[in-house]
């Protein structure tokens, strides 16, 4: 991102906030002003008292008393204004700050909701994390940094205007410096924004590494590889850790360097204005009010420094911000002009349809069939065949690179993504459940939907038998189940997954593999609840155990992206040297050995080409 992007960046985000914001930089000035304020007192007041002390037969000068009692009462109020500027800069730019935390978290929240599955494909989730859990805040404390700087500007300003009045020469001497000193912060900058961008990055590394390796701590354990999971993450920490602390470095030095330089230029101030004293052309009192005013600026210079570190700090999180999430826009988004599909008979039909992750690697090749309403088709194939593809392009998830999907005659790319997604239950192969109570985990489906509708979903899905049983579930309904409900068994969360579809009632049905991984007795209560849950809707399933589907209306064998056969069982089993038959009488015979999950072995078909003929 360039600088004038990056500017434009922040002064959109802030905008909502510029009052908050100016009234912060008013008190930031105010806190300068009193700083100045107190120095020309001093000056007066070292000045006041020793005109005073001549002394008239050990009296004190009046006059001069009076004038002492009134600064030191001047000062005082100073610092009661200052008070109340502190306050307000470091709750105002606080506030600022956490506002834009706010926003942020709520804008980068929203944008990743309405991104496509591809975007999640490409994207690690613990860097998504990172961005939310890292440069956010990295924003905002810079936001809340920004009290200490806004002041320098005021600083520099009013100490100069004292050092100035006070003598122009003298000024020029001790300023002979500040070049140098800028230069420094130039410098110190470029290796802080160089190291920052790093240290964010490898803190995204850690947060991924620790993200993966916990979600999938069951694998990890499983191959008892812990100690080097743990080593792996050590080294990765240490690596951020030592990035960190570099940064923290070249920020500590750049201050002191800055003093050091300003340090030179005040020395060479000193001398000059200690001979101007020593010639009484310069009274104590100016000069204290020189030296003050002179540090005034050393410290509004130091502050700019931080400037330059803040900047940085902004541009690397900004730039991540904005490049990784925000600007990123979801390849799937209502087309201009798109209608909402109303509720049809849930006729499906896929027309010659092409498709591909990547370019050049085909997943599907001119798929074409129809599911007519009410009626279930299954989808039967080997491993990586494109059956769940082509389940994800009814819904959307992804657009089709050739062809089309018509839901109820309409394209699905005219419609809107919500009306259509609205007549589309999907019951996955792996059944998510969110952290909340069983309750709200089945009216997900149907937000909004009252305790009798969950239980009459949670029934026909032969869910409330265990839901209602104290001993799998104390708090029955309002039971809450942790992350992705690891204390259920698999069959159960496919029941409550299977509830939840039935309480959003849609036309088209999605089952991926919903019975694969379970035992007998659970396969038997999950298939009751499916067939309850496909009654007159269109349904698309797939299966890997055909014994589940053979009353299906239609099946579609797929192999290598093609549909390469299709019909109803009977058909296709009576069908002499046919893949489905074959496939049949093998898992047949497997399932009298074992109840073994079967893995479809056909024949693998040539690869297809996105130009490529069809197989059927
Ligand atoms: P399985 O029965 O094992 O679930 P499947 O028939 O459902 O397999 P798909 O999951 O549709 O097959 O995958 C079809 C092909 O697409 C495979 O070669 C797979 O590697 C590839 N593929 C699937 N998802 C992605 C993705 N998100 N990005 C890139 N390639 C993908």
């Amino acid at each position: 991102m360039s600088k004038r992007e990056v500017w434009k960046w922040i002064y959109i985000n802030l905008k909502p906030d510029r009052a908050i914001l100016i009234i912060a930089m008013i008190c930031s000035a105010g806190v300068a002003g009193v700083s100045l304020g107190v120095v020309s007192l001093l000056g007066s007041f070292v000045d006041s008292a020793q005109s005073g002390h001549a002394r008239l037969n050990d009296h004190v000068d009046p006059g001069s008393l009076h004038k002492i009692v009134i600064i030191t009462f001047e000062v005082v109020v100073l610092y009661a204004f200052k008070w109340f500027f502190t306050y307000g800069q470091t709750v105002l730019f606080a506030d600022a700050g956490m506002r834009l935390g706010l926003r942020l978290r709520n804008d980068i929240y929203s944008h990743l909701q309405g991104l496509s599955l591809g975007f999640f494909n490409g994207q690690r989730t613990g860097a998504l994390m990172s961005t939310i859990n890292n440069d956010v805040p990295l924003l905002q404390t810079t936001v809340i940094a920004m009290k200490d700087v806004a002041v320098a500007p005021c600083l520099i300003i009013g100490g100069l205007w004292k050092v100035l009045n006070i003598s122009i020469p003298l000024t020029l001497g001790a300023v002979v410096v500040v070049p140098a000193m800028l230069g420094f912060n130039h410098l110190f900058s470029k290796r802080i924004e160089s190291l920052t961008g790093q240290t964010q990055d490898k803190l995204s590394d850690v947060n991924t590494l620790m993200e993966e390796t916990l979600s999938g701590i069951r694998i990890i354990q499983s191959f008892g590889v812990e100690d080097a999971v743990v080593q792996r993450f050590k080294s990765e920490n240490k690596l951020s850790k030592d990035l960190a602390i570099s940064v923290v470095r070249q920020s500590a030095k750049l201050k002191p360097t800055s003093d050091l330089v300003g340090a030179t230029g005040v020395a060479i101030a000193f001398v000059a204005a200690g001979t101007l004293v020593l010639r009484g052309h310069l009274t104590i009192g100016s000069l204290l009010q020189f030296i003050g005013g002179l540090n005034l600026v050393a410290i509004g210079i130091g502050g700019l420094g931080s400037t330059k570190v803040l900047w940085e700090q902004i541009k690397a999180g900004s730039s991540r911000i904005k490049t990784n999430v925000l600007d990123v826009n979801s390849d799937i988004a209502d087309s201009p002009g798109a209608i909402d599909l109303v509720e049809g008979q849930g006729r499906v039909e896929f027309r010659d349809v092409f498709f591909g992750y990547k370019p050049g690697v085909p997943v599907l090749c001119g798929v074409s069939f129809c599911m007519e309403p009410g009626k279930v088709v299954a989808v039967v194939g080997p491993s990586g065949a494109g059956k769940s593809t082509l389940s994800d392009l009814i819904p959307r998830f992804y657009d089709p690179d050739g062809g089309a999907i018509l839901v109820n005659g309409h394209d699905v790319r005219d419609v809107t993504l919500k009306s259509l997604r609205q007549q589309i239950g999907i019951v996955p192969q792996e059944t998510v459940l969110f952290a909340g109570s069983i309750f709200e985990n089945i009216r997900f489906g149907k937000p909004g939907a009252s305790m009798d509708e969950v239980i009459a979903a949670a029934q026909a899905a032969n869910a409330h038998g265990f839901i209602s049983d104290p001993s799998v579930m104390p708090d029955g309904y309002q039971t809450i189940v942790g992350e992705r409900g690891k204390q259920l068994s698999g069959g159960q969360r496919q029941r409550i997954a299977i509830a939840r579809a039935l309480l959003k009632n849609p036309r088209i049905l999605i089952l991926d593999e919903a019975t694969s991984s379970l035992d007998a007795a659970s396969e038997e209560l999950v298939q009751d609840a499916l067939d309850e849950l496909m009654q007159d809707r269109t349904t698309l399933v797939i299966a890997h155990r055909l014994s589940t589907i053979v009353s299906a209306d239609n099946i579609l064998v797929m192999d290598g992206g093609r549909i390469i056969e299709s019909g109803p069982h009977d058909e296709l089993i009576n069908r002499p040297d046919g893949v489905y038959a074959r496939l049949y009488e093998t898992q047949h015979r497997r399932e009298q050995d074992t109840d073994s999950r079967v893995q479809p072995t056909v024949p693998p078909a040539e690869s297809c080409s996105l130009t490529g003929d069809l197989a059927l």
